[in-house]
This record gives C-alpha cells, sequence and structure tokens, in this order.
C-alpha cells in the first residue's frame, strides 16, 4: 500500500456536528471526497446543500437536527448514525458557538451557553464516540475542532477560550485514556476562518485590518483550508498522531 492509500476513507462512516455550513460542511466534504459515507447533525432542520454536496462526492449523506447546548441528543444522535450506516468510524466534534462582551460585563448566560455547546457536549460526544468503537472493536478517530484560543487568551470572549483550552486539555486526557481501545482522538485549531462565526469581527473595518495584517498567509482561511488536516487525522495515515491538537492558522500561532 503506497502513502496516498493511507489517506482514503472508504467504507468509513464519519459523524459531523455542525455539518451544515462553515467549517462543518467542509469537512463533511472532504471526509466524503476520501470515500466515508456522512451522517451530519445540526441545529437547522436540514443540512441541504451539505447534502447536495456529499452527493456530488459519490456518498451518501443522513442527517439529524439536534440541538447540542445539551447533551440530552446524543443517544439519538448515535441511534440515528446506526440506522443509517450500521457502523461509526470517525466522529468530529465541530459545532460551536461564541459570545463577546468585555470580561467585566460577561453573564453567566454567555458563559453557559458556549460551555455547554462548545464543552459539554463535545466531551459526552466523545464518550458516545469510545463507547462505540469499543463495542465495534474497531478502533476509531475522533477530531474535535479547537482553536487559536486553545493556545491564546483572546479578546472579549472569555467563555470561548475556557472552552476552548478545556477542548486541547480533554483531546490529550481522551487520547491517554482509549488509545489502548486502537482509538486516537485528536484536535485542529483553525486560526481567523471565514465564516458566520466571524462576520461580526470581519465587519468591524479595524479588527479586520488589525487580524489580517498579523496572519503570516497575508489572508483569512478559507473553510476548505481545513480539508486536508481533517481527512489526515481520520485516516490511517495518522495512525501514530494521537493526543494533538493542530493548528491551520496560516501561521498565526508562531507570530
Ligand atoms: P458557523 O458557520 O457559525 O457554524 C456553526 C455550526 O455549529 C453550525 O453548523 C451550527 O448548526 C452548529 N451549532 C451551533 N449551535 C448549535 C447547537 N446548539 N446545537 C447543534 N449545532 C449547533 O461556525 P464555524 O466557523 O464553521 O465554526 C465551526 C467550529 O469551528 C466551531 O467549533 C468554532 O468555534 C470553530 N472555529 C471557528 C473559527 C473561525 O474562524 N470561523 C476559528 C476557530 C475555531 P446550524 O447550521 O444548524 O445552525
Amino acid at each position: 500500500m503506497g502513502v496516498l492509500d493511507t489517506f482514503k476513507l472508504d467504507g468509513k462512516t464519519a459523524v459531523v456536528t455542525g455539518a451544515g455550513r462553515g467549517l462543518g460542511q467542509a469537512v463533511c466534504v472532504a471526509l466524503a471526497e476520501a470515500g466515508a459515507n456522512v451522517f451530519g447533525t445540526g441545529f437547522a432542520p436540514d443540512a441541504a446543500a451539505t447534502r447536495a454536496l456529499v452527493e456530488k462526492a459519490g456518498r451518501r449523506f443522513a442527517y439529524l437536527s439536534a440541538d447540542l447546548s445539551s447533551i440530552e441528543p446524543i443517544e439519538k444522535i448515535f441511534a440515528a448514525a446506526l440506522e443509517a450506516f450500521s457502523r461509526v468510524d470517525i466522529v468530529v466534534n465541530n459545532a460551536g458557538i461564541i459570545r463577546r462582551a468585555d470580561s467585566v460585563d460577561f453573564s453567566e448566560e454567555q458563559w453557559d451557553e458556549v460551555v455547554n455547546v462548545n464543552l459539554k457536549s463535545v466531551f459526552f460526544m466523545c464518550q458516545a464516540a469510545a463507547r462505540q468503537f469499543i463495542a465495534q472493536k474497531s478502533g476509531g478517530r475522533i477530531i474535535n475542532i479547537a482553536s487559536v484560543l486553545s493556545f491564546q487568551g483572546g479578546i472579549r470572549v472569555p467563555s470561548y477560550t475556557a472552552a476552548k483550552s478545556g477542548i486541547k486539555g480533554i483531546t490529550m486526557s481522551m487520547a491517554n485514556e482509549w488509545a489502548k481501545f486502537g482509538i486516537n482522538t485528536n484536535a485542529i485549531a483553525p486560526g481567523y476562518m471565514v465564516t458566520d462565526n466571524t462576520e461580526a469581527i470581519r465587519a468591524d473595518a479595524a479588527r479586520n485590518a488589525a487580524i489580517l495584517e498579523r496572519i503570516p498567509a497575508g489572508r483569512w482561511g478559507e473553510p476548505g483550508d481545513i480539508a486536508g488536516a481533517a481527512v489526515f487525522l481520520a485516516s490511517p495515515a495518522a495512525a501514530y498522531v494521537n493526543g494533538y491538537t493542530l493548528a491551520v492558522d496560516g501561521g498565526w500561532l508562531g507570530r
């Protein structure tokens, strides 16, 4: 088997949260192009655009609308994924939100909303994934979407920084516990990407210019910029990569 064959995902099933737009959509398309069928979830009632792109890549797509602001739907997500595709090999925890306010004014609600979606539900999705991989005796891949704010403080986003720093931490702790089951748990830390999540700061001319000036690549990232990292971490090529948070940030963290 040549090295390029180790990046293939033929016959695999991937569960992707936040599948309908932004980075999650790009991950769905990338995994499908590499060979995987995709079970998407999101807050929205459907993910028609993502479905069309996955099917164009020649793979099957199934979807469940689920609100991950609580852990209640997680059992249903895995039951529906198993009903659609009989197995799960890859789980990408991508759904995430952000709330911005000065830390002196930050509310408990702004704290809980972000920590619930971006950290608590991610942990319990990982736990459900690991239980399924152990039951299948197959091993598996977990990819959590972290952030450069897993490494830095950020400005006016304390609950987001807390959650994303937590993601980097639990990605390591889960790798420590589950490597023995053939489960690889890694994360991708995107830099500043063009999605709805960054609409507000891109619309603020001064913030936009300050961010752009600091990105060594000289441009904002596009969702497709994380495609290669997602396929790599989901694939046999990354068999010995575990517990790591890989920045895909145009060089931002190195500066
Ligand atoms: P986005 O375009 O705003 O998409 C967010 C996704 O999360 C949507 O698919 C949304 O579902 C889903 N979601 C939000 N709340 C949910 C809930 N309560 N239950 C279920 N799904 C929910 O953002 P994005 O930029 O693609 O972000 C994807 C991930 O990358 C997030 O974890 C974000 O923190 C991270 N990230 C983004 C950047 C960036 O620069 N954009 C940088 C670093 C990290 P619906 O579409 O159904 O509403």
